[in-house]
């Protein structure tokens, strides 16, 4: 057994903590606010394996499948709803565009159709058909809880062992060669350190801050923030939007409707990069600007009051895909997940810990796809599909 760190305390490093703990590793998990309080918390719910190149859809194909059985590993409600995903294509070059990335699903197990609009309505009552030629429609992707899913798996981490400490920010490293042997940490003012044999970077946007702790130069990995915000209604008639909608064409907006409190949420890809890691204040642009394009998807959202907007970052990398691997003998990196987090996190943090316990993984990872040292190499991936 080894004691491994693991920084951040969002769902990738929570989910990560439980999986090392499963393996048999002693685990300390570090946050610097409370758990949930980067991009987790702030998310759309999300979880689709419709993505436009093989090594996304395989590991989300995978990762939907470890969703639908996480409720019964955690033993807790976490809300995990197939309700679909459906994107609307807008012209004619998109649903040629769609029908490649159904066939590209398709070839890996994942039942994506082409649909009309008169099935389109019977998915989504509320939706405004006509300025539509075509949906592609996934009914096994979904939606979950992302409070509940984070806590489940805290809850279930605690139970094995990690030590799981909130409030608790990593100010540096001790280093000998390409090895970091310890993790500088400050708690109530104090700063102390706890010797480790491995380091796990979980912090997300954060993570070039960390990387540069470790020796390493802050753009290795080049994640930059940019402020994603959503607004929610209040509660309709369950069964209104279930599904995530989406004209891609349409600066990725989107609508879905909440699993809990039937609210629907409404997104775009109205961003900024973030003034400063804590440039989390709403915009009233975006309120304008969200709501044009949610009542252009579904008209009546035009009677619905909004009850709540809030902002967080999308923490991209240059090709929108995630850094999954190792950056130095005993430092590994799971960061940068550009939008979709999320949804990933089941299988993500199962595969780094698998690498980091056993040095393989049984998940259908393709290490190389999302290599962290890709970016100094100048070897950009195909740019992965962004929206939520
Ligand atoms: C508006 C919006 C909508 C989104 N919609 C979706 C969606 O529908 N589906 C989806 O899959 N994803 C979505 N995402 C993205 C998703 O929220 C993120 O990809 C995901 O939450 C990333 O999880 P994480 O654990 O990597 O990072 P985070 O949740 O950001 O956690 C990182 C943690 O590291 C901590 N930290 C930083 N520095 C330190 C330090 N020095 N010491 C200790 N702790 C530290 C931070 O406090 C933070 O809590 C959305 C994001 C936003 C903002």
């Amino acid at each position: 057994m080894s004691k491994v760190a693991v920084i951040g305390g969002g769902i990738v490093g929570v989910a990560a903590a439980y999986e090392l703990a499963k393996l048999g590793e002693e685990v300390v998990l570090f946050e610097k606010g409370y758990f949930g309080s980067g991009s987790t918390f702030r998310c759309a719910t999300g979880i689709r394996a419709q993505f436009t190149d093989e090594a996304n859809v395989r590991l989300m194909k995978y990762a939907v499948e470890h969703w639908e059985r996480l409720e019964d590993e955690l033993g807790f409600d976490i809300n995990f709803r197939q309700t679909g995903y459906l994107f609307l294509a807008t012209s004619e070059e998109e649903v040629e565009a769609f029908k490649a990335n159904i066939r590209l699903q398709n070839r890996f197990g994942v039942p994506t159709r082409l649909i009309d609009m008169d099935e389109a309505r019977e998915i989504v009552p509320i939706l405004n058909t006509e300025p539509f030629l075509a949906g592609a429609w996934n009914p096994k992707d979904g939606k979950a809880n992302p409070f509940k899913t984070l806590f489940a798996y805290l809850f279930r981490a605690r139970e094995l062992g990690v030590d799981a400490r909130e409030h608790t920010e990593v100010v540096g490293f001790e280093r000998e060669g390409n090895e970091i042997t310890a993790v500088k940490f400050r708690s109530n003012g104090k700063v102390e350190s706890v010797k480790v044999d491995t380091v796990l970077n979980a912090t997300n946007a954060w993570a070039p801050i960390i990387n540069e702790m470790a020796g390493l130069k802050s753009d290795i990995v080049p994640i930059k923030a940019y402020k994603h915000q959503l607004v929610k209604t209040e509660p309709l008639e369950k069964g209104q939007a279930e599904p995530l909608v989406c004209p891609p064409g349409w600066n990725d907006a989107y609508i879905i409707q909440d699993g809990e409190d039937g609210g629907v949420i409404c997104g775009a890809g109205i961003e900024h990069e973030a003034k400063s890691l804590s440039d989390v204040e709403p915009t009233y642009d975006f309120l304008r600007g969200v709501l044009r394009y949610a009542v252009m998807i579904a008209t009546p959202l035009r009677y619905a009051h909004v009850i709540r907007q809030w902002a967080g970052f999308y923490a991209k990398t240059p090709d929108r895909n995630p850094a999954i691997g190792k950056l130095l003998d005993n430092f590994y990196i799971a960061a940068g997940f550009s939008g979709h987090g999320f949804m990933m996190a089941p299988a993500a943090a199962q595969a780094i810990a698998e690498l980091i316990a056993r040095g393989r993984s049984k998940v259908p990872l393709d290490w190389d796809w999302y290599d962290p040292y890709r970016f100094e190499r100048g070897e950009l991936r195909t740019s992965a599909f962004q929206i939520g």
